[in-house]
C-alpha cells in the first residue's frame, strides 16, 4: 500500500450516488454481460449457549501429554478443504473467476512461442525443529474467561498439507506487471507482497511473466541478481521535451524484473523512499509514461497487462488514448486496487506532461474527473474506466467500497463499472512465509512439529528483553496509520498487559507525529519487562515475531485486505481482528462464527470501540491461560489453512483468460 500526496479527506457520510444510467462513452471494450455478485454475509449472531457442567472435554484434558493423542478440532475437515481447493484448481469447473461471472472454460491449447515456462523450484528441505514441551502454565494464572468453549471433535490426523493441485492445461499468457513496489527490494507494504507472490504463482503455472518497476536508489539491490543494462536510450517524452532513460534487466528471486532509471535533475526515483514527496503524482505519472514507452519501442506485446493502485492506473489510459492508434493493440489491462483510500488526485498539468493534452475531455465526468473535486484528476477513476477488468483484494472489500461507502468517492465509478469489477483474497508466498523452511527464524516448525514455536519464543524474548514467564505474548506488525486502528492499537497494549500478557510492537509511519506518539508510548513502558515497542521496519524481526507471538492483533478501521493476519495463520499465531474488509473473509470466530469448528481461526469482533476490541482480545487471552489445549487446537486449524497463491493465482488466470476472450 502507497502513501498519496494529496491524502483524500473522506467525508462523515459518503453519499452513494448510483448514476441512473451508465456513462454514454465506454472508452474500452467492456467484458461480456456476465452480472457479478459480491457475496456479503452479515456476521451471524451465534446464540450463545451454556453447556453442562463438566461437559468440557479439555478440562479434564492433561495440557500436554493428552493433546499429542487426542486428534483434535476439525483435523479431517481441513483435509476436505485441502481436497476442494485441489478441485478448484483443476478443472473448468473452477473457471468462474469471481462469485456470479460465468467464465467459459480455457481452451485445451500448446503454449505460445513466446511462452518461456518458469522453472518450478522446489523448497529447501524443512530442517527438523527440536521438540520440546510446550510453555503454557502447568497451572495457569486464574483469568476469567467470558465464553464457553467449543467442543472439538475427535477426528482422524489428515496430511499437514494440502496435496499439489493439477492444474487444467490453458493457453500460456505473455503477462507484464507495472508496479511501484515488489518485495523484498522496494516494499512499503502488502502490495509489494502480492506482486512477489502472484508473479511466482503465475510464472510456475506457464505463464511468461515480467514486471516493471522503477529504478528506485533504495533498491534492495542484495536481492537482484544479474542486474545488467538492457535498454540504454529510451527517450520517454515529458511536457515538450523527454527524459532519458535506461532501462535494466535483473532476477529478484527468479522473476524477471525491469527497472527504469531516469536520468534527469528532477531525480524521480534517487529520494532515499518510495513515497513521500510533494510530487508523487508527477513521480508516478511518469513512471507509467516510462514504462509504455518500453513496451512499446522494446517490441513488447503482452497478453495481460496488470496495474497496480493509482500510481499505476495511468497506464490504461495512455494504452487506449495513445499507444492503441500506434498499432498498441493487442495488451488488455487487469487493475488491483489494494487500497481506495489512496488515488492519485492532480491538475491538468499531468496530461501536459504526459502528453495526453485535451483537458476538456479528460476532465468529463464519465473519464478522469474526480466525483468530488471537479478541478481535479483522479488517477485511480482512470484505471476504474479503462481497464479490462478492476479487482481489489477481497470480496467484503469489493462490497465495501461499492455499496458500503468505503469508496473515499469512487462508489458511482463502480456502480457505473460493476460488471468488470470484484474482489480476489490475495495469497501469501509459502517460500517466503512457511514456518518449515523460513531461515529468518532459530528454530523450524510446522502443525506436525508445533512445539518449535515456543523455541522461536523464547528467541523473541531474548532479543527483545523480555521477560521469560508464562505469558502470552500479543503482538502488532504494520504502519502505523489510522487505517489500522492505531487508538485501538494504544488501547489493546495496557488492556493485555492489564490481562496478564506480554506485548511486541513492530511499526513505523511516515507521519513524524504518529511515530512520536509511539516514542511516547514507548518511554513510558520502557521499564515494563513485558513490552517491546519496535518503531520502525524491519522485515526479518518480523518473521521472528510471526514465529514467537501467541496472539496477532489486527484491530483495523478497514483493512483491504491484510497479510498480516494471514502470516499470522501461517505461523501458528492466532489472529484477533475486528471484522471488516479482508480480515471478514479471512478469519473466523473461534465461539461465535458460523463456520464449522475446524474453519475457526481466530477471534473477531465488530464495533470499533474499547469494548468490541476487549471482547476478542479478552477472550483469546483467556482461552490461552484457561484452556491451552484449545488453543493450541485453534492454532494447528489456523496453519493448516490454505491461503497460499493457489486459488487466488487460479482466480486471476481465470480473470485473464476473460478479459482475453472479450
Ligand atoms: P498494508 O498493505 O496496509 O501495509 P498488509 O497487512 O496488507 O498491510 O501488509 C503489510 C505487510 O508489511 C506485511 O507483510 C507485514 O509483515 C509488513 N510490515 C508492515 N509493517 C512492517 C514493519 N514495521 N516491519 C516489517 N514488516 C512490516
Amino acid at each position: 500500500m502507497a502513501a498519496d500526496p494529496t491524502p483524500i479527506e473522506v467525508p462523515v457520510e459518503v453519499p452513494v450516488e448510483v448514476p441512473s444510467e451508465p456513462p454514454e462513452e465506454m472508452p474500452i471494450e467492456l467484458p461480456g454481460e456476465a452480472p457479478m455478485e459480491i457475496p456479503f454475509e452479515a456476521p451471524m449472531e451465534v446464540p450463545f449457549e451454556v453447556p453442562p457442567e463438566g461437559s468440557d472435554p479439555l478440562e479434564q484434558a492433561a495440557a500436554t501429554e493428552a493433546q499429542a493423542q487426542v486428534p483434535g478440532l476439525g483435523e479431517v475437515v481441513i483435509g476436505s478443504l485441502a481436497a476442494e481447493a485441489q478441485t478448484q484448481g483443476s478443472g473448468p469447473a473452477a473457471a468462474s473467476p469471481l462469485p456470479g461471472v460465468e467464465v467459459p472454460p480455457a481452451p485445451v491449447a500448446e503454449p505460445r512461442p513466446s511462452a518461456e515456462p518458469e522453472a518450478v523450484e522446489t523448497p529447501e528441505a524443512p530442517t527438523p525443529a527440536t521438540a520440546t514441551e510446550p510453555s503454557f502454565p502447568a497451572e495457569p494464572e486464574p483469568v476469567p474467561e467470558s465464553v464457553p468453549e467449543a467442543i472439538p471433535e475427535a477426528a482422524a490426523e489428515p496430511p499437514p498439507h494440502p496435496a499439489p493441485p493439477s492444474w487444467p492445461h490453458r493457453p500460456s499468457l505473455f503477462i507484464v506487471h507495472i508496479t511501484p513496489e515488489m518485495a523484498p527490494v522496494a516494499k512499503v507494504g502488502g502490495l509489494a507482497d502480492v506482486v512477489f507472490g502472484l508473479s511466482r504463482e503465475l510464472a510456475i503455472r506457464g505463464n511468461h511473466v515480467e514486471i516493471i518497476l522503477p529504478k528506485y536508489d533504495n533498491l534492495r539491490y542484495d536481492h537482484i541478481f544479474e542486474l545488467h543494462e538492457i535498454y540504454r536510450d529510451l527517450w520517454v517524452p515529458w511536457y515538450e521535451g523527454a527524459i532519458h532513460c535506461t532501462v535494466y534487466f535483473g532476477f529478484v528471486h527468479d522473476r524477471k524484473c525491469f527497472f527504469i532509471e531516469p536520468h534527469s535533475q528532477d531525480n524521480f526515483f534517487n529520494r532515499g523512499a518510495v513515497y513521500g514527496f510533494k510530487d508523487d503524482v508527477m513521480r508516478f505519472a511518469f513512471f507509467s509514461r516510462a514504462a509504455a514507452e518500453f513496451l512499446w519501442k522494446a517490441g513488447k506485446h503482452p497478453d495481460i497487462i496488470h496495474c497496480h493502485d493509482w500510481q499505476t492506473a495511468l497506464i490504461p489510459v495512455l494504452l487506449f488514448e495513445m499507444f492503441k492508434g500506434l498499432g498498441m493493440t493487442h495488451p488488455r489491462v487487469c487493475l488491483t486496487i489494494h487500497n481506495f483510500a489512496h488515488q492519485g488526485l492532480t491538475g491538468t498539468d499531468l496530461l501536459r506532461a504526459t502528453g495526453l493534452h485535451r483537458p476538456e475531455y479528460f476532465f468529463d465526468p464519465t473519464r478522469l474527473r474526480d466525483n468530488r473535486y471537479v478541478n481535479a484528476l483522479n488517477l485511480l477513476k482512470g484505471g476504474i474506466v479503462y481497464s479490462n477488468f478492476v479487482t481489489t483484494v477481497s470480496p467484503r472489500y469489493a462490497f465495501e467500497t461499492k455499496d458500503q461507502g468505503q469508496g473515499f468517492g469512487l462508489e458511482p465509478t463502480l456502480h457505473t463499472h460493476h460488471m468488470k469489477y470484484g474482489g480476489v483474497v490475495n495469497g501469501i508466498d509459502y517460500d517466503v512465509w512457511n514456518p518449515e523452511i523460513d531461515p529468518l527464524i532459530p528454530v523450524r516448525y510446522g502443525v506436525d512439529r508445533i512445539d518449535g514455536k515456543y523455541d522461536n519464543k523464547r528467541a523473541l524474548r531474548h532479543r527483545l528483553m523480555l521477560a521469560d514467564n508464562q505469558k502470552p505474548i500479543v503482538a502488532f506488525i504494520g504502519r502505523l496509520d489510522p487505517q489500522k486502528g492505531l487508538d485501538l492499537l494504544r488501547h489493546a497494549i495496557f488492556y493485555s498487559l492489564e490481562r496478564g500478557a506480554q506485548v511486541v510492537l513492530l511499526g513505523s509511519s511516515p507521519d513524524p507525529r504518529i511515530n512520536e506518539d509511539f516514542w511516547g508510548l514507548k518511554r513510558m513502558l520502557n521499564d515494563s519487562p513485558d513490552c517491546h515497542l519496535e518503531i520502525g521496519f524491519d522485515e526479518e524481526l518480523s518473521h521472528l515475531i510471526y514465529a514467537g507471538a501467541d496472539i496477532m492483533l489486527v484491530p483495523s478501521r478497514f483493512e483491504p485486505c491484510g497479510l498480516t493476519q494471514l502470516i499470522s495463520l501461517r505461523y501458528g499465531t492466532i489472529p484477533v481482528v475486528r471484522s471488516v474488509g479482508g480480515l471478514a473473509d479471512t478469519v473466523f470466530d473461534k465461539d461465535y462464527s458460523h463456520h464449522p469448528l475446524h474453519e475457526r481461526n481466530g477471534y473477531v469482533f465488530q464495533d470499533y470501540d474499547h469494548p468490541g476490541l476487549e471482547s476478542a482480545l479478552g477472550r483469546a487471552i483467556a482461552c490461552y491461560f484457561n484452556h491451552p489445549d484449545h488453543f493450541r487446537e485453534l492454532m494447528k486449524n489456523a496453519m493448516r489453512t490454505d491461503y497460499s497463491w493457489n486459488i487466488p493465482g487460479q482466480d486471476y488466470l481465470n480473470i485473464y483468460d476473460y478479459i482475453r476472450d472479450k
